[in-house]
């Protein structure tokens, strides 16, 4: 019994109406002049494992895998590559011969960002990451591999920030930041919760100063309040859109092996943004 080369690739999770994915990904694949289709496969959440059992049974050569299953698709995968092990957090699977392994790019996506698109050099600073899911350790395990000095972890969850630190030990838990002295010691700000989404002000009763930069993760809108704020006190603020597209690139870099076209999955993620 023999089987045609897999030539398909996608991105699993619930819901999924929005997500940019596809755009970025079918862009970049024809660039590389692959004959390979990214999907989006929406799967309830009580159906993970029949969703990875049917991409091995079809042959896809891998996939993305988003909320709410970063954390679960774990437990179905054969290996973990380093960052992903370190975290407990998947958002790749790569096929190599009959085995499944998952890795995170959001981790270098997000350190490529930093240090590439938004040119900031964290070197020997103190960051502070609010929130305490998958994309807060990612962040975190980011920051410390750029050599940040002090990771402080803001969350509303005790418990939650404390599952942080297990995996992350120099990490550093704090108090969310109630006024601008609890922030004035960070250079970088990251907001890693969905606050902000529906208009929401992640840090209302803090004001910025030149020489910090705040990143939200929110890509859509492509501004929010904290983002607002931090640029009307002179801070440099981000959205959340680079490191979506940093973290597409290194999917694609797994799964091809060859160097993304960054700049067209970048107008393609914009391009479909804007659509919207
Ligand atoms: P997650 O695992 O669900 O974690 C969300 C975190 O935010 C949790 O710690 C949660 O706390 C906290 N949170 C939720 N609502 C909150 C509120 N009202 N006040 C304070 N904290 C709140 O989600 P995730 O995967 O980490 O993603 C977090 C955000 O990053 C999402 O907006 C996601 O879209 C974005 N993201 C962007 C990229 C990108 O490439 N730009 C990549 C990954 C994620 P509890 O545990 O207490 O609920």
């Amino acid at each position: 019994l023999t089987r045609r080369a897999a030539s398909f690739l996608g991105v699993i999770g619930w819901p999924l109406e929005h997500t940019l994915s596809p755009a970025i990904q079918n862009v970049a694949l024809r660039r590389l002049g692959l004959d390979w289709v990214y999907l989006a496969f929406p799967v309830p959440p009580d159906s993970l494992g029949a969703a990875i059992t049917g991409l091995r049974a079809l042959g896809a050569l891998g996939a993305n895998v988003t909320m709410p299953f970063k954390e679960s698709v774990v437990g179905f995968l054969d290996e973990l590559s380093g960052d992903a092990r370190s975290i407990g957090v998947v958002n790749t699977i790569q096929r190599v011969g009959d085995a499944f392994i998952g890795h995170n790019t959001d981790v270098d996506g997000f350190a490529e960002f930093v240090s590439g698109d938004a040119g900031v050099d964290v070197t020997g600073s103190d960051c502070l990451v609010l929130g305490a899911g998958g994309a807060a350790r990612a962040v975190v395990k980011a920051l410390e591999g750029l050599g940040a000095s002090e990771v402080a972890v803001a969350a509303r969850n005790p418990d939650k920030a404390t599952s942080v630190t297990a995996v992350l030990p120099h990490a550093k838990l704090v108090d969310w930041p109630r006024s601008s002295a609890d922030l004035k010691d960070f250079r970088l700000v990251v907001n890693a919760t969905p606050l902000g989404l529906a208009g929401e002000d992640a840090l209302p009763d803090v004001t910025f100063s030149p020489g910090q930069v705040i990143v939200d993760l929110i890509y859509d809108p492509p501004t929010t309040p904290i983002l607002e704020r931090a640029r009307a006190g002179g801070a440099l603020g981000w959205s959340g859109l680079g490191m979506l597209v940093r973290q597409a690139a290194a999917s694609l870099r797994i799964w091809t092996g060859q160097d993304p076209p960054l700049e067209a999955m970048s107008a393609a993620a914009l391009h479909a943004l804007g659509r919207r």
